[in-house]
């Protein structure tokens, strides 16, 4: 990896402080002071010192997969294909795990990464994080439904929900709509919409707090989180 890239993930500052500190002779690489912040260096092998002091690398990976229908949110089945069996072996190395679970027929955005005290802040229900959904849903969504959603739903079970937000896009036979939640209970979304006597048809999650889904990438997709995505999410 990129020696700023791995500066930066050890918590020597933005990818521009580390430039500049690499660029003042402030780091050397295997005993050679070095001036170039796009050497590539390996965390294993190379001894990588700032000011004399050694870097402990701490192997953090945070990437951004546009999930596909058919697969788990897990690390490990038995059976079925999981969200880690998307990624290459270069990347299942850090052994990500997926922060939140989508149903195995839910599409969209799901962040996948090794930290787990991120992902601890992402779904703790005290963090309250918004997710953001666009759903089909078969039948007329009101503006009643709209005030319902409001106020909360009363679920299967239950339990009452924290009000959440019901966005029309289009209604129809099939309606199109934006659901924005700040819990995380199981099937939430499909029991909010069951709640109004209706069904969801299609679910794809478009946003996770301060991370949306990049349009680029296609279901089975994902790439690495940018720096500023990254710092975003802390
Ligand atoms: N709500 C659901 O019902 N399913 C998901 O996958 C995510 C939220």
């Amino acid at each position: 990896m990129r020696l700023d890239k791995l500066l930066a993930n050890t918590g020597y500052g933005s990818r521009k402080d580390v430039k500049t500190l690499i660029k003042k002779k402030h780091v050397s690489v295997n005993g050679q002071l070095v001036r170039s912040s796009d050497l590539q260096v390996h965390p294993d092998y190379d001894r990588v010192l700032v000011d004399q002091e050694e870097v402990h690398y701490q192997d953090y990976i945070y990437i951004m997969l546009n999930k596909p229908s058919g697969f788990i949110s897990a690390t490990a089945d038995g059976q079925t294909m999981t969200v880690v069996d998307l990624l290459t072996a270069d990347y299942q190395r850090f052994k990500p795990f997926p922060v939140g679970r989508l149903d195995k027929d839910t599409q969209g955005l799901l962040l996948m990464t090794n930290d787990g005290e991120l992902g601890h802040q992402l779904t703790s229900p005290k963090k309250a994080v918004e997710k953001v959904y666009y759903a089909q849903i078969d039948g007329h969504v009101t503006d009643d439904d709209v005030s319902q959603f409001r106020r909360g739903i009363e679920l299967d079970d239950g339990y009452m929900t924290k009000p959440a937000v019901l966005e029309i896009i289009e209604a129809g036979d099939l309606s199109e709509v934006y659901i924005t939640v700040t819990e995380g209970k199981f099937h939430q979304v499909k029991r909010m919409v069951e709640g109004l006597g209706k069904k969801v048809m299609f679910l794809e999650r478009i946003r996770m707090g301060t991370l949306t889904l990049d349009n680029q990438l296609q279901p089975g997709e994902y790439r690495e989180l940018t720096e500023a995505e990254e710092l975003s999410l802390q």
